[in-house]
C-alpha cells in the first residue's frame, strides 16, 4: 500500500531532517516557529493579492545627499566566482537619509542591486532591481524596492557607471542625491517578508515602488558582471496580502 510507505517515509523524515534543520535554524539565529507559514521574499505581486488602502500609515521619506562608496559584496572566498548572493552595494553616510513609518525612524544603511528583478508583477521581471535597506534603532528592517527599466538616464546610472571589481577597491562617489535614486512617484505596494539572501530573516517590511529608469549601458554593464544573475526566485505568498498606498 502506498499509505504505509508514506507513513514510513514521514517517520524517517521526522527523525533525520529536523536535526539538520535545527542546526540550520540555530546557525541562522531564526526563531523556531513551528506553525506559522513561511513569509519569505521576493514575491510575485498579483492583482488578486493587492488591497488598496489609502488610510494605511504614510511612508515619509527624508533623503539628503551623501558620499557613496560602491563596494563589491563577496559571499565566498573566490575573487573570480560570481556568487548568486553577491552584489554591488552603495554604502551611505549615517544620518544622510531615513524614512519614518508608523512612528518609527529607519535609517538608510545601504542600497544594492539584483539582476533580473527579484520581485515580479504578474510574473513580469524587470532587468534590474534596487533595494534600499533601512534599519531602526531597535533593529527593525525596512527595504524599499525599485525596479529599474531601460529609459532616460538617472542618478542610478552615475552610481553604476563604474562597477567595483570583486576583491577590488571600493569606488568613491563624492556626492549623490539619494532622493533622485527613487522614482518620481512614491506610490508603494507593501507586504511583510524576509531578506532575500542568507539568513533569510523574516519580519522585513517591504515597500515596492514604481520603476526608475536607467540606460541600456548600465543594465548590460551590471549583467556582464553577474552573468548568471544574482536574484532569488519568488516565494509563495502563503495568504499574505499586498497593500497599495498612494
Ligand atoms: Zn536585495
Amino acid at each position: 500500500m502506498k499509505w504505509g510507505s508514506v507513513v514510513v517515509g514521514k517517520a524517517v523524515f521526522a527523525l533525520v531532517v529536523p536535526l539538520a534543520a535545527v542546526g540550520a535554524l540555530l546557525a541562522a539565529g531564526a526563531p523556531a516557529a513551528e506553525s506559522a507559514p513561511p513569509r519569505q521574499s521576493p514575491i510575485d505581486v498579483t492583482a488578486s493579492a493587492i488591497r488598496f488602502d489609502p488610510f494605511a500609515p504614510a511612508l515619509d521619506i527624508h533623503y539628503g545627499h551623501s558620499a557613496v562608496d560602491l563596494v563589491y559584496v563577496q559571499k565566498d572566498a573566490d575573487c573570480g566566482a560570481r556568487g548568486g548572493e553577491e552584489t554591488e552595494e552603495g554604502d551611505v553616510a549615517p544620518g544622510s537619509a531615513y524614512v519614518t513609518y508608523a512612528g518609527t525612524r529607519y535609517d538608510l544603511v545601504q542600497f544594492h542591486f539584483h539582476t533580473p528583478s527579484e520581485h515580479t508583477f504578474q510574473g513580469h521581471h524587470d532587468p534590474l532591481e534596487m533595494h534600499l535597506v533601512h534599519r531602526s534603532a531597535a533593529g527593525g528592517v525596512l527595504v524599499v524596492g525599485v525596479p529599474l527599466r531601460i529609459g532616460a538616464p538617472s542618478v542610478v546610472d552615475s552610481v553604476l557607471s563604474g562597477l567595483t571589481p570583486e576583491c577590488g577597491t571600493p569606488r568613491h562617489l563624492d556626492d549623490i542625491d539619494l532622493n533622485a535614486l527613487l522614482p518620481a512617484s512614491h506610490l508603494t505596494a507593501r507586504y511583510t517578508g524576509s531578506l532575500t539572501t542568507a539568513p533569510f530573516t523574516e519580519g522585513v517590511l517591504w515597500f515596492l515602488m514604481p520603476e526608475q529608469h536607467v540606460t541600456a549601458a548600465t543594465v548590460s554593464g551590471f549583467q556582464h558582471l553577474f552573468t548568471a544573475g544574482n536574484s532569488r526566485g519568488t516565494q509563495p505568498l502563503n495568504g499574505r496580502t499586498v497593500v497599495l498606498h498612494p
